[in-house]
């Protein structure tokens, strides 16, 4: 026997949960597709959140539903405009690594007031992306901690 509360031990699993647990794929667009493109993208992979990447593959900025929405009720063609002119970009992107934990994920989240974060790897030129984390990957963790498994 450990003497240790259940509160305690339930932090200390939620301490060890690293994002790389609970990833998802992640869904890119290039940064020059148009913005219909990118809406039918959305719905087709079932994504709230594109990651956009320019011709090297490197991270170049998020495009989330709502950013579509707005660009829908404006004055923009959204055939020929690009996803880079209403994306949010580069620097202004919190991103996270696979060794991260999820609970740090889950504070960056709720901070910034978003849906996802891509998950990065550095390289000299840049930011690749190699995964996704969002709100329903944190509920998994959740609902599995509840279970205890
Ligand atoms: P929605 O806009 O559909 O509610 P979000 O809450 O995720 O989806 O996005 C809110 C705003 O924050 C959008 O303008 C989006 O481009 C931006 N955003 C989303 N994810 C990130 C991120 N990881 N880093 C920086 N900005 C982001």
């Amino acid at each position: 026997y450990t003497g240790k509360s259940s509160t305690q031990l339930l932090s200390e699993s939620i301490n060890k949960i690293k994002v790389n647990e609970y990833k998802s794929i992640p869904v890119v667009v290039n940064e020059n597709v148009s913005i219909y493109d990118a809406i039918v993208q959305m719905f087709l992979e079932d994504v709230g959140t594109l990651f956009v990447v320019d011709d090297n593959n490197l991270l170049a900025g998020v495009l989330s539903r709502k950013d579509c929405l707005r660009a829908s009720i404006g004055k923009q063609d959204l055939n020929t405009v690009p996803v880079h002119i209403i994306m949010t970009r580069m620097p202004n992107i919190t991103t996270c690594k696979n060794e991260d934990l999820l609970i740090e994920v889950a504070e960056k989240l709720i901070e910034k007031q978003i849906d996802a974060l891509p998950i990065v790897r550095e390289t000299a030129e840049g930011l690749e992306v190699i995964g996704r984390v969002t709100k329903s990957n944190i509920t998994k963790a959740f609902v599995d901690l509840f279970k205890n498994e």
